[in-house]
């Protein structure tokens, strides 16, 4: 919905809100949104149905249920006009429509209750009254009952709720009030300072973890992007985390996170290093960080303002996640908890996950920006091959950029992220189009839009392994040893010689055939489920055995059901690609190669 600016919001009266669990062991809210004066030929209440960061149409209002209305206690006609929206007939006020909304969706962009815990996005459970977008709102929080130990983590400006409790909230105007999701229940918290700012974070599910530990890593990549950007843009950060035996996730705010991570990603008591899974958890607490300001701040110019009732097409959405992507683990490594080889494996896993994908040469990172409504978070069977990732390959697009601009040592990424914040975010400007373009051959003193052609509107293959050598690291790429080996490290085991074209999921069904790979060409599908290979029973030690000890060329016979029909192909075994990737620091690089690395990554 429009939430466009002025009339100067204390014009308004405002909109008050109430949510209450009504029934936790039915996962429902009960929310109410009252209106003192109703539009005189009846008033039109709209949710929207897409949350910010995450694009894709959800149509939350499907989880709304039993929608009545109320004026001056006398019951009020309401009726749907559209799958989002109701209509109140008119009334003298002040008219109330409240509604019970389903909550149980464990991830970070709608709403959840049970007994233990309760969460929500406004997106997925605030009414906004039309033509009331501007108007300053006041939410009730209401305690379950008897929920005396439960605690509220929100970044909602208080206005009579202590800290961390539950009652009454307040926002500006209803872009604001869906921007800070609520957290409660009985949660581990922990404080820190960044920026003269406090930051709160506030852990939900069962845990054992080092917070005082999580805190201080938290607060050194905070510092660190603060300083970065040259001052925090808000007086209170919170970081909410939900703690899952699986799951992943972030969703970004202006000035809150909802991340989800395994228990295992958490810190543990006596730990000293950091480990692959702590890291994780590290780099997504980084990423959402970094949307402070790229996204949340610095955003494209049809985001200013959204419009929630509908797709909202951009294609740069490679640059608000694929640069955030590339930060994301580039600050850890500036902020001293990781160093350069560390952060090398990292960008070789992320190398080893665009090139495993043949979708990077038929879709383009602006193109994938552009869909991403109806391809990249609509994944299905065929997405590897039709779609490419704006957040990986824009990461890859990101560093090639960086590399680039420091080229002459004149410039680099960082400059030009300053230079977005300074001339788009901090005034509140929209970046249109062509804005980074723009601004990037602008700060590189010469035209850079054969590289946006070629490696952002384009699909040709980055430059990573000469423009690497440049800063003095080695590139290498070998096949993959394994299920397991996504990169970074030397194999661990023999690789394979052979490849089928296909990855296989669980109980040997193939999850994605690769086009023009072996399986495609000998005709199986995804969701054919292998039964034998070469004879023998197809388990996942009989088809690796196959692919690490094969010659390309041999034709091996696999039976498979696709459905509950046997079907029989004869593969002929590919040569395994080459797309493991793995990153060094070269042992001697010239003099120029090794200063330019040390600019980059102080190696
Ligand atoms: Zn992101």
């Amino acid at each position: 919905m429009s939430t466009s600016s002025p009339p100067a919001a204390s014009s308004l009266p405002a909109t008050r809100y109430r949510i209450a669990p009504h029934d936790p062991h039915a996962h429902l809210f009960e929310v109410s949104v009252t209106v003192a004066h109703p539009d005189a030929t009846g008033q039109a209440f709209t949710l929207p149905t897409w949350i910010p960061g995450s694009y894709l149409v959800r149509e939350f209002a499907r989880h709304f249920v039993a929608v009545r209305a109320q004026c001056n206690g006398q019951a009020v006609a309401i009726a749907k006009t559209r799958k989002d929206t109701w209509h109140a007939a008119p009334c003298d006020g002040p008219l109330t429509v409240t509604a019970q909304v389903y909550a149980f969706d464990l991830s970070v962009r709608t709403a959840y209750l049970d007994a233990n815990r309760g969460y929500f996005n406004g997106t997925a459970v605030f009414l906004c009254p039309v033509g009331r977008e501007d108007a300053p709102c006041v939410v009730d929080i209401v305690a379950p009952a008897g929920a005396h130990d439960w605690q509220v983590a929100t970044t909602l400006p208080l206005d009579g709720a202590k800290l961390h409790g539950f009652g009454t909230y307040r926002a500006a105007n209803y872009d604001e009030l869906i921007d800070h999701p609520v957290e409660m229940g009985v949660l581990a918290t922990a404080s820190f300072d960044a920026g003269g700012v406090p930051h709160d974070i506030a852990i939900a599910g069962r845990q054992h973890a080092d917070v005082p530990r999580l805190a201080r890593d938290f607060a050194r990549i905070c510092q660190w992007q603060i300083d970065f950007f040259g001052g925090a843009p808000f007086t209170r950060y919170l970081f909410q985390v939900l703690a899952l035996p699986d799951g992943y996730g972030g969703l970004e705010h202006r000035n809150s996170t909802s991340l989800i991570c395994r228990r295992d990603e958490l810190p543990r008591a006596g730990e000293e290093a950091i480990s692959d899974d702590y890291l994780n958890l590290l780099g997504l607490a980084s990423h959402e960080y970094f949307h402070v300001w790229n996204v949340k701040r610095i955003k494209p110019a049809v985001f200013v303002p959204y419009d929630l009732t509908q797709e909202n097409y951009t294609r740069q959405l490679w640059a608000f996640e694929g640069i955030t992507s590339y930060y994301d683990d580039l600050v850890l490594l500036r902020c001293g908890l990781i160093d350069a080889p560390r952060y090398l494996e990292l960008l070789a896993r992320t190398i080893t996950n665009v090139q495993r994908g043949p979708g990077r040469a038929t879709q383009s990172i602006a193109d994938s920006s552009f869909d991403a409504w109806i391809k990249f978070y609509r994944s299905d069977e065929n997405t590897p091959n039709t779609v490419v990732s704006y957040y990986a390959k824009g990461s890859l697009v990101a560093c090639l950029l960086d590399l680039e601009l420091r080229r002459d040592g004149e410039s680099s990424l960082d400059a030009l992220m300053r230079a977005l914040w300074q001339r788009f975010g901090r005034p509140g400007i929209g970046v249109p189009e062509d804005g980074i373009q723009k601004l990037a051959s602008e700060l590189a003193g010469r035209d850079l839009s054969g590289f946006f052609a070629r490696y952002v509107e384009g699909v040709d293959e980055l430059p990573l392994p000469a423009m690497l050598s440049d800063v003095g690291v080695d590139m290498t790429l070998r096949p993959t040893a394994g299920a397991k080996d996504r990169g970074g490290k030397p194999a661990a085991g023999p690789v394979d010689r052979c490849a089928l074209g296909a990855r296989i999921g669980g109980d040997q069904k193939l999850a994605h055939v690769f086009r023009d790979g072996a399986a495609a060409r000998a005709g199986l599908s995804a969701g054919d489920v292998l039964v034998a290979i070469d004879g023998i029973r197809a388990t996942s030690d009989a088809v690796a055995a196959v692919l690490t000890r094969g010659t390309p060329g041999t034709v091996v016979r696999v039976h498979a059901f696709r459905r509950d029909e046997l079907i029989t192909a004869d593969i002929t075994l590919a040569a395994a690609p080459s797309d493991t990737c793995v990153l060094t620091l070269a042992a001697s690089p010239s003099a120029d190669a090794l200063a330019r690395r040390q600019a980059w990554l102080g190696a």
